[in-house]
């Protein structure tokens, strides 16, 4: 199929921008600028593109929610904080065609009357920042980022920030009280980052592949966007396959591509293995079963499962795997990385992780294993970000659909719970309120 974004991936001479504009790139760009910007923002809206950040909403609706005539800066934030475990879509892009997410930025940025940019980059990727630094030179040198951009009275200033390492920094406000040096902490919503964002100021969050997607939908046009997914989700996805295939790596591929044809272009099973579950949306989508996998991988097909397209992030794993060791290791992740701000998931997600490495260990009770729903009961919409949630859907799945692997693992003899404690237990559970 003809791609939409991943074309230069592998190509060393991307990065050069003479190269780029040699095949056609920032051409979009100039088009636009002949534009007026909220016909930008109309075109961005018939394409029907969706953010590829994990909640998928759609890009030009969100753009076309910012006030125009507040008389205060409106800021355009790019979130390249990709933290989550099996999630490397977007090192992709910054590595090897960061013009292309540039391109993106400054017509976003035009669309939105916005003349000051945000990159927010996961503090580990210090060789992908290094290179969208690289190609920003590059561009602020051709005039195509700065003053008066190609003689259109535009003006443009694009800054590099980078993480410090906390997945949480990857929600969207989040990231602006990181921006604005403060803690990390979510914000509670509303108000919304489009109306008060960063510094109190209109705000437009977006992530790095659905910015890489607008040169080809302005330059193409929404239609041509289109002939890609489905109608309530155009256009491809790039999908960062792992775990037990022979060939992991970025694919991209129509959004709604069926998830097993997906494995098979990622070279089928590693050994020639049985599947048996897949992840696939990233480490807070709910987990398939192998009987679950004849899916489109859509937003709205996996919603419909039960599960999410998230960030794209599909982890496969074969008949070998233990999902109680598997489940321990997503709960470690998130214990350790909620912020803490909120009783339900600060006490949750630790106390969920506790009782996992308790049953992985053989010390653990099948009445315990019940408790966790009650648990994720708890955490469920009662938070101020939705981490919280994210933290109970594996849990409620990887149990529901593999109970018998945990039963397996849990001791034989049965205890009672009692008021939030596993009487019989040789450590007494916190009560959760
Ligand atoms: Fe922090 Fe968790 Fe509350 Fe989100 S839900 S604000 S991560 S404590």
């Amino acid at each position: 199929m003809s791609t939409i974004i991943s074309h230069h991936f592998g190509n060393p001479q991307a990065i050069d921008i003479g190269w780029y504009q040699s095949q056609g790139g920032y051409k979009a760009l100039e088009g636009a600028l002949k534009k007026d910007p909220s016909h930008l923002i109309e075109t961005v809206k018939a394409s029907g593109l969706r953010g590829r950040g994990g909640a998928g909403f759609p890009t030009g609706l969100k753009w076309s929610f910012v006030p125009q005539n507040t008389g205060k800066p409106i800021y355009m934030c790019v979130n390249a904080d990709e933290g989550e475990p099996g999630t490397f879509k977007d090192r992709e892009i910054l590595t090897w065609d960061p013009h292309l997410l540039i391109e993106g930025m400054i017509i976003s940025c035009f669309a939105l009357r916005s003349n000051v940019s945000y990159i927010y980059i996961r503090g580990e990727y210090r060789y992908e920042a290094s290179r969208f630094e690289q190609a920003l030179k590059q561009a602020k040198e051709k005039g195509f980022v700065g003053k008066n951009i190609l003689g259109s009275g535009f003006d443009l200033d694009i800054h590099v920030h980078m993480g410090a390492g906390a997945y949480i920094c990857g929600e969207e406000t989040s990231l602006l009280n990181s921006l604005e040096g403060k803690r990390g902490y979510p914000r509670l919503k509303p108000p919304f980052p489009a109306v008060e964002g960063l510094f109190q100021c209109p705000t437009i969050v977006n992530n790095v592949e659905t910015l890489a997607n607008i040169p080809f939908i302005v330059s193409q046009g929404p239609e041509a966007f289109r002939k890609f997914g489905t109608e309530k989700a155009p256009g491809t996805r790039l999908f960062a396959i792992s775990g037990h295939v022979s060939k992991p790596g970025v694919y991209e591929r129509n959004i709604d591509i069926n998830l097993l044809s997906l494995i098979e272009e990622a070279g089928g099973m590693l050994g020639g293995k049985k599947l048996k579950a897949v992840i696939p949306g990233g480490a807070s989508s709910a987990v398939l079963k192998a009987d679950e996998c004849n899916i489109a991988m859509d937003f709205d097909s996996l919603a419909a499962a039960g599960s999410m397209g998230g960030s794209g992030a599909v982890i496969v794993m074969d008949e070998t795997t233990c999902m109680v060791r598997a489940l321990r290791i997503l709960t470690d992740f998130f214990a350790h990385e909620s912020c803490g701000q909120c009783t339900p998931c600060r006490e949750g997600s630790a106390w969920i992780a506790k009782v996992i490495r308790r049953v992985e260990a053989g010390q653990g009770t099948s009445a315990e294993l019940d408790m966790l729903f009650d648990i994720t009961d708890n955490m469920k919409g009662k938070t101020v970000c939705v981490f919280s949630d994210a933290t109970a859907a594996p849990v409620e799945s990887f149990i529901t659909k593999f109970r018998s692997e945990f039963e397996a693992k849990v001791k034989t003899s049965s205890v009672a719970v009692e008021g939030g404690r596993v009487l019989g237990s040789q450590k007494i559970l916190p009560t959760v309120v």
